[in-house]
Parts: structure tokens; C-alpha cells; sequence
């Protein structure tokens, strides 16, 4: 007999747990997963899908009015009919979840429906919907529980909503204030402006995107504020009151916003509740997030965690990777393959703000720190396509290049399409390539992606 009921036991059916259940029993491991909401977690539930969703939504109300100086002409002006646009999204989720249902059928994972916790090193706990619970014996436990938005103390924080109400608002908000100056708030500040919202963000510092390269930061607020978002920095609010069904928001300098609906977008906090980390002594970070080692291992022999819940990087593709190099630690990499490593180097990526941001590598102020002596090569225009669609918006390029070996050590575009974009270059960036490797490749014309490989003022140094 058996000594466990399984291998491998994942708590968490988002991005990292799929992934690590579906490679685990690949390599004939028993697998089991708990799961207490739809399948996809995060991303495809209320994250990445709906959000790149709402964003193309948004992006067709400046396509219209773009097109009429291509000549188009329309018979109106073209207005958003929200219950289509919730419908059509829930629909394709629906869609979403069965296909990762049908993942772990597949990959013949027993999947339960239930809120799981660790009654031990080696056994999981599953309360399921009806009221049962079951007990699971594994040799190995995966923690991929994801995270939480995190709304702080302030008075009336019960009227405002988090990012995961925002896809299912009953009325579409008129009038949005948006708390916050992260990829979220940014984000959904573009989104629902772009979807006819009137929006004012507020952020407690002095610019939007703390992290990102400082001058990426500047012209993202820029250009977002040209398109119509009211961003107010040094903001913070007192309290929200109730007028209604509206909301009031109390700003801490004595103003006061009328708004729909406010939206909390003041970062995540891991999802931790109920797992019996406490008693089992799994060591946690001040910030909640689980503590892991080598390998992903927590400070319990036979328990593991990765994706939000760890918090290294809060991003799918971190998830998707840190899974596959820990199934390939615990079970062995695929024949004829190499085990992999996780490898937080150079990891690109993109908020989808209108314009979105494309970025890899380091910003210019930690390039600075890092290696003293840089070259800054950037450029801003009007994009082709701007000449005729009457929209004064700017794309921006960027490259840092370190001085004593030429590589290029970061890449920065603000612009359409900088996420499609970035992904290319984030290879040549990872291969290690030389500012004089960008100036030998050929562009291709017209495009904006061109401009990185005929930069040739250096702007900084
Ligand atoms: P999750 O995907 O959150 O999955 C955790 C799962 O565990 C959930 O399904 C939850 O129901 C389940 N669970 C929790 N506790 C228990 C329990 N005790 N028992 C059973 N099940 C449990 N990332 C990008 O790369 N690109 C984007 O464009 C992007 N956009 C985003 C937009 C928004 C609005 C948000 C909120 C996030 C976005 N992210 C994006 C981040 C991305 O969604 C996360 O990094 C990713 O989903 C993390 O995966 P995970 O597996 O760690 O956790
Ligand atoms: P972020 O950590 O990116 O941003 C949180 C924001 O809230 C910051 O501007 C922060 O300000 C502000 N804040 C925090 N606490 C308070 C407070 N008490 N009062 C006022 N403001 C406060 O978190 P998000 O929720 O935006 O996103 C979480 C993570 O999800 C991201 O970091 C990212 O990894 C992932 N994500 C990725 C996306 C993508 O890939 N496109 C899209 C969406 C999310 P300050 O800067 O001063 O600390």
C-alpha cells in the first residue's frame, strides 16, 4: 500500500497550482488539488483576462473617434452598452474555467471543490461546499494560495470596492475615483476612462508606478492626464460617506469628490486565511507572505509555496515558472530535458495603462546605482498613425546601456502595443546584447519598434 494518498498535494487552482499539478502528474506523479472558487484563480478570474479584455473595450472608444481622420464617418457618436460587455466577459471566463478544468481531468489530477488546510506536514484538510470535510495524506505540499487585495483603515472603507468587484459593477460608474497609484490603479484608471468614465486617481506620493523607471513614470502620468485621467498626487483620503447610492470622498486637504464608485487599488496582501500555517509553524514574513527557501521549500519539511502567496513577483508568467522549476526539483525534469532554475533576472513587463508600458531590465536610477557609469539613449514622437487620427498622443523609447560593457542592462517603452514589443527585445536582453548589437540590426519600417535600433543620441550619461 501506498504510504500517501498522494505526491503531491496543491492547495490553489490559479496560475502557479495548475501549472505545478498539471507538469507534476506529467511525470507520473498522484496529484491532488483543493480549490475553493472557479478554476484559474486570479488571472482568469478577476485579473490579467478580464482587465486586457476591458482594456480592448476601451481602446475602441479613441478608435472611433480616431478613424474619422482616416475618413471614416460615423453615424453618431457610438456608446458602451456595459451588460454586453459584462456578459460577453463572463461568458468567455466560464469558457476559461472549463478549460482548466478540463486541464486537471486530463492530466487525471482529482481536483475538490473546497477551502483546503494543513492539518499537518503530510496531510491536507479539504472542507468541501455540503459541509464535509476530507483528509488527504501527501509526501509533498504546495501552498499556491495567491493573494488579496488589501484595502487600508479608513473611515467608510466598507463603500468602496476592490479591483474584483470592478468587472461586475451593477452600474457602470459614471464618475470613478481611483485610490492608489500601482499597475491597478493605473490601469483601471485608463480602462474605465477609456469606457466613458469621468476618473480622478489619487496617490498618497509624488508619482504614479513607484519602481519604475522615474521618467517611464512622468510620461506615463503625461499622457494620461492629456487623454482626460485626473491624476492628484499628494492625495489621500479621510473618509468616505454615503450620498445615496453615490459616494463622497473626503479628501485629507479639505476637498470633497463626488464619485459612482470608489475603487481601493492600494496593493495585495497574500491569502492565508484558514490554512493552519500558525500551528504548524510555517514561518511567515511581517507582511504575511509565506518565508521560502532553496526550492521554494517553507521552514516545514514537505511544504512548498510560490506564486503571490510567496510574493516575489506578482505576476503569471513568475507563477507559471516558479511552478515549473519546482515539479522539476521535486520529480525530476522531462526526459532529454534539463532541470530548471528559477532565474528572476530580467523578467519583462507590461501595464496595460492607455498608453501601456513595456519594460525590461533596470530603470535608470538603479542602473546608475548598479554600475555608476551609463549611457541613457531616448527618444519621444508622434507615433505614424497619430499624423491623421488627430491624437496628440507620444510614444517614448528608452535604452540604458552600461558603460564599461555596452549591454544593454534596460528597455523602457510607453506606447502602443509596448508590451507586444518589450517581449522580443526582453530576449536580446537575456542573450546579453550590446548597444552596438541594437545599432547593427535593421528596423523594421514604419514602426515605433524601429526607433530602439536607431537611437544614436545619447541623452544622459
Ligand atoms: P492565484 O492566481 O491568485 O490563485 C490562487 C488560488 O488559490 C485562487 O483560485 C484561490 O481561490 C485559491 N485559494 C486560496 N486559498 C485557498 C484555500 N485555502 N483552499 C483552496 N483554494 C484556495 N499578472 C500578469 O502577469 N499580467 C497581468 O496583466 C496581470 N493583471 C492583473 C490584474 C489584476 C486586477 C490583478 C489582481 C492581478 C493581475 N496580475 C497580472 C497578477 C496575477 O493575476 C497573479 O500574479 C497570479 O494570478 C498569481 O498566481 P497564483 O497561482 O500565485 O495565485
Ligand atoms: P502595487 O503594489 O503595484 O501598488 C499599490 C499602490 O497603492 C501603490 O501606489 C501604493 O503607494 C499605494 N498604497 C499602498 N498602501 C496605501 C495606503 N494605505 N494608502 C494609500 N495608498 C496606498 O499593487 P497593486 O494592487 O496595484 O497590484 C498588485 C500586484 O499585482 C502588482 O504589484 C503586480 O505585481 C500585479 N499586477 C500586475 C499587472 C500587470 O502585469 N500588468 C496588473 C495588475 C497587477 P506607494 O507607491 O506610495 O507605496
Amino acid at each position: 500500500m501506498a504510504e500517501f494518498d498522494f505526491d503531491l498535494f496543491v492547495i490553489g487552482g490559479g496560475s502557479g497550482g495548475v501549472r505545478a499539478a498539471r507538469m507534476a502528474a506529467q511525470r507520473g506523479a498522484k496529484v491532488g488539488m483543493a480549490e475553493s472558487g472557479p478554476m484559474g484563480g486570479t488571472c482568469v478570474n478577476v485579473g490579467c483576462i478580464p482587465k486586457k479584455l476591458y482594456s480592448y473595450a476601451a481602446y475602441y472608444h479613441e478608435a472611433f473617434e480616431e478613424s474619422r481622420g482616416f475618413g471614416w464617418q460615423l453615424p453618431g457618436a457610438p456608446t458602451l452598452d456595459w451588460e454586453t460587455l459584462k456578459a460577453n466577459r463572463a461568458k468567455e471566463i466560464t469558457r476559461l474555467n472549463g478549460i482548466y478544468e478540463g486541464l486537471m481531468t486530463g492530466a487525471k489530477v482529482l481536483r475538490l471543490q473546497g477551502h483546503g488546510r494543513l492539518a499537518d506536514a503530510h496531510t491536507v484538510e479539504v472542507a468541501h461546499a455540503d459541509g464535509q470535510t476530507s483528509r488527504h495524506t501527501c509526501r509533498h505540499i504546495l501552498i499556491a494560495t495567491g493573494g488579496t487585495p488589501y484595502v487600508p483603515e479608513v473611515a467608510g472603507r466598507e463603500l468602496a470596492v476592490t479591483s474584483d468587484d470592478m468587472f461586475d459593477l451593477p452600474q457602470f460608474p459614471k464618475r470613478l475615483v481611483v485610490v492608489g497609484g500601482g499597475y491597478i490603479a493605473c490601469e483601471m484608471a485608463s480602462i474605465f476612462h477609456g469606457l466613458g468614465a469621468e476618473v480622478t486617481l489619487l496617490y498618497r506620493g509624488e508619482e504614479v508606478l513607484r519602481g519604475f523607471d522615474d521618467e517611464v513614470r512622468a510620461f506615463t502620468a503625461s499622457e494620461m492626464r492629456k487623454a482626460g485621467v485626473d491624476i492628484r498626487v499628494r492625495s489621500d483620503v479621510a473618509r468616505i460617506e454615503a450620498n445615496g447610492s453615490a459616494r463622497k470622498v473626503h479628501l485629507q486637504d479639505g476637498h470633497v469628490l463626488d464619485a459612482d464608485t470608489v475603487l481601493y487599488a492600494t496593493g495585495r496582501k497574500p491569502r492565508t486565511d484558514g490554512l493552519g500555517l500558525d500551528a504548524l509553524g510555517v514561518r511567515q514574513e511581517k507582511d504575511g507572505t509565506i518565508w521560502v527557501g532553496e526550492h521554494f521549500a517553507t521552514s516545514v519539511p514537505g511544504v512548498f509555496a510560490l506564486g503571490d502567496v510567496v510574493g516575489r513577483m506578482e505576476l503569471t508568467p513568475v507563477a507559471l515558472a516558479e511552478a515549473m522549476a519546482l515539479v522539476d526539483h521535486l520529480f525530476g525534469p522531462l526526459p532529454g530535458k534539463a532541470a530548471r532554475a528559477m532565474d528572476y533576472d530580467l523578467i519583462p513587463t507590461a501595464v496595460f495603462t492607455h498608453p501601456p508600458i513595456g519594460t525590461v531590465g533596470l530603470s535608470e536610477e538603479k542602473a546608475h546605482e548598479k554600475f555608476g557609469a551609463i549611457r541613457v539613449f531616448r527618444s519621444d514622437f508622434k507615433p505614424l498613425k497619430h499624423t491623421l487620427s488627430g491624437s496628440s498622443e507620444r510614444t517614448m523609447v528608452k535604452l540604458v546601456v552600461d558603460g564599461a560593457s555596452d549591454r544593454v542592462v534596460g528597455l523602457h517603452m510607453v506606447g502602443a502595443d509596448a508590451g507586444e514589443i518589450v517581449q522580443g527585445f526582453a530576449v536580446a536582453l537575456k542573450c546579453g546584447a550590446t548597444k552596438a548589437q541594437f545599432d547593427a540590426t535593421i528596423g523594421i519600417h514604419p514602426t515605433s519598434a524601429e526607433e530602439f535600433v536607431t537611437l544614436r543620441e545619447i541623452a544622459r550619461t
